[in-house]
């Protein structure tokens, strides 16, 4: 169970100031989303994530229900208890990983469309790895090689056994190469899929509706009005957003001019620091990335002079602090040399 109440609507944009309770806490919005796939933002402990006060952090069910699977996880009391955060808690549908590990994985892309490109998924395509049928997606596992099926049921009463605060329909992230002929079947599947969820959960758990639709006008207003027309509690906008980011501010404004104003939004897979403008100016509530911890673990630092690259030899001699804008505990207490 969720509540959102919108304190403040911006005069200028559409953006908006809110609240978002949920069992664990309230999050105030917008709020960016720590991702963290194995109920583990990666590199770091919760206690971690507490101390940089993280609002709301989204795991993933897919990865969860192959290692360490989720009764292990309803076992231990839930995922907060499991990872040992007290805090709220998303967890994403297994939906983005029809992509990933699907025709993202076979062609090698991410969900940025390389322009060049002419679409090349077509009506009736499968990805090498998995098999996408009208009632959900086989999966093989890369851990055993095992046989695994998600459909819109499965992930719910995955979804339901990790626990988390709000849980997202199941439905087919296309990609960015597929044409939009392909993209109008599967949208037709992934709004059967959110009904099928709805009917299918049995706590009560916040659970978002997911607006499909790619770079297509026509779609994209077609599934907000679909989704949004269903009983949610809040929505998820997902899949492609365009090569550019004013293509993203656009299929932002078609999709909110059709979903309910009262709900929360939250955008998937979205925030590397330069979306985070834009996406709040476009009225989204909450939003999740994995630029923090992708960027930080290779080294490099996004801040108020610019983004600075540690691995370059001229930092090692730099005691100085990676920000001296910034009063976070890294900032004040370590040097570019160290770090
Ligand atoms: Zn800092």
């Amino acid at each position: 169970m969720i509540d959102f109440k919108i304190i403040k609507k911006s005069k200028k944009s559409a953006a908006r100031v809110g609240i978002l309770t949920t069992p664990h806490g309230a999050i105030e919005t917008p709020s960016f989303v720590t991702v963290a796939t194995l109920a583990n933002a990666k590199m770091f402990m919760s206690e971690d994530l507490e101390a940089v006060k993280t609002p709301l952090i989204i795991s993933n069910t897919y990865h969860l229900h192959l290692r360490p699977g989720e009764d292990v996880v309803a076992k231990a009391g839930g995922i907060h208890k499991f990872m040992n955060w007290n805090h709220p808690v998303m967890t994403d549908s297994g939906g983005f990983q029809v992509f990933s590990l699907g025709f993202g994985h076979d062609q090698g892309t991410s969900k940025i469309p390389n322009k060049k490109e002419k679409p090349t998924v077509k009506t009736g395509a499968q990805p090498q790895h998995l098999k996408i049928t009208d009632k959900g997606v086989e999966f093989t596992s890369p851990v055993d090689g095992r046989k695994i099926f998600l459909g819109p049921v499965e992930s719910i009463r995955i979804q339901e056994k990790l626990g988390a605060d709000i849980i997202l329909a199941f439905d087919e992230c296309t990609p960015p190469s597929a044409n939009k002929e392909y993209i109008a079947k599967s949208l037709e599947k992934t709004h059967a899929w959110a009904k099928i969820c709805l009917a299918a959960k049995k706590t009560d758990q916040a659970l978002y509706g997911i607006v499909q639709g790619s770079r297509f006008r026509d779609l994209r207003v077609k599934s907000a009005k679909v989704i949004g027309g269903l009983p949610f509690d809040g929505f998820g906008i997902g899949g492609e957003f365009g090569a550019e980011k004013s293509e993203m501010v656009n299929m932002l404004k078609w999709v909110f001019a059709e979903l309910p104003e009262a709900k929360p939004r939250h955008l998937l897979g979205i925030g590397h620091p330069d979306d985070i403008l834009p996406t709040m100016k476009s009225g989204v509530d909450t939003f999740d990335c994995i630029a923090p911890t992708h960027y930080g673990r290779r080294g490099t630092a996004f801040t108020s002079e610019g983004k600075i690259d540690l691995n370059k030899v001229m930092y090692m001699k730099q005691l100085k602090p990676l920000d001296k804008n910034c009063a976070c505990r890294v900032c004040t207490g370590y040097t570019r040399s160290y770090l």
